[in-house]
């Protein structure tokens, strides 16, 4: 379905936990987040209830994120019952990458059609200081394992921070092509623990691997579903992908909406705005109804963002 500036909404990003095994400093507080009671979570068989009413307004891809989406149990077997909707053409996972390797083989069967790993820096020391765990090897290693699964797509996502990993794009670059995955630089947003942070942009970027592998060339093709803008240089193999909602906002064609793991619609990550699902549902809304305060959602979606009065943990809204 359209909203009122007339975008055309087909893709939600559903967080199915606030909790993770990681505590990066720019979206995680290191005592973790206040925990909530486990009835205040959407239970999967609602999720998959409200998949099928969202499908059923046009929406036709899911991506699966959190927190740390593979920490909650059973996020296969959502991942399954989602991709086996009729309607839904494609579910993908955002994940760190640390608990994904035993599940790879039952992603694969479950359908999945796409898979994103984050990874800010290529330097032991340097993960563990950002993230508090020792696991960059484990990252690494995953990401080669994928290499198994053809028809498994899979990309590393690697925000932008200042101080930290500015030295590490051509690095991450190779790395990438190495592996031959596509690699994407996320433009850190200013939202909870990231206010903290100072990102660069993408034409930092860009003169960087221009420099390094000559001049850049648009790819026009559609890539994914989202907002990336993609990219090769003669000198790189595969593309690099830039998600840039400061320097590049993308706002205008946003097609994406967000179901919190508490059950609240958020037509817009960038904005307090949300409606809550979980009440209704289990107060015993019938499917139209909820359709109905789905719609008034998505109508409504914000023009854009405003990430300076917005105050949401990013493992909260769902990344
Ligand atoms: N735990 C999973 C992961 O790390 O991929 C999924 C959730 S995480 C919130 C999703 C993505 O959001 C990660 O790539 C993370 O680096 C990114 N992220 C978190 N805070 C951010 C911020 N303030 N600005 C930009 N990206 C951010
Ligand atoms: Fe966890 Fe992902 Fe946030 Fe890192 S970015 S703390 S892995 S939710």
């Amino acid at each position: 379905m359209q909203d009122r500036l007339g975008r055309e909404i087909d893709y939600i990003r559903i967080s199915i936990t606030d909790r993770c095994n990681l505590r990066c400093g720019y979206c995680m507080p290191e005592c973790g987040v206040p925990s909530v009671s486990h009835d205040m979570i959407l239970r999967f068989d609602e999720i998959v209830r409200l998949v099928k009413i969202f499908c059923s307004l046009g929406i036709k891809n899911v991506k699966i994120t959190g927190g740390e989406p593979l920490v909650r149990k059973g996020a296969v077997g959502l991942i399954k019952d989602i991709k086996a909707i009729d309607g839904i053409e494609k579910v993908s996972l955002t994940t760190n990458g640390i608990l994904l390797s035993e599940k790879l083989d039952v992603m694969a069967e479950a359908g999945i059609g796409s898979i994103n790993i984050s990874l800010d820096t290529l330097d032991r020391q340097k993960y563990m200081e950002l993230t508090g765990l020792d696991g960059l090897d484990i990252v690494l290693k995953v990401i080669d394992e994928c290499r198994a699964y053809p028809e498994i797509k899979v990309k590393i996502n690697a925000v932008t921070l200042a101080d930290y990993n500015r030295d590490e794009i051509c690095a991450l670059a190779d790395f990438a092509a190495d592996m031959g995955v596509t690699l994407r630089f996320i433009e850190m947003m200013p939202l909870g623990l990231g206010t903290g942070f100072g990102g660069y942009n993408q034409d930092e970027i860009m003169t960087v691997l221009e420099e390094a592998y000559g001049p850049a060339k648009t790819i026009n093709e559609e890539v994914g579903s989202g907002p990336a803008k993609y990219y090769s240089f003669e000198g790189l193999e595969g593309r690099i992908g830039f998600i840039s909602p400061m320097s590049h906002k993308f706002c205008r064609s946003c097609n994406r909406i967000r179901l919190t793991s508490e059950g609240l619609l958020r037509p817009c990550l960038g904005s307090d705005v949300g409606i809550d699902l979980r009440m209704p549902m289990r107060e015993g809304a019938s499917d139209e109804e909820l359709a109905s305060l789905i719609c008034e959602g998505i109508t409504d979606k914000p023009a854009g963002h405003r990430f300076e009065t917005t105050d949401s943990l990013m493992s909260k809204i769902g990344g």
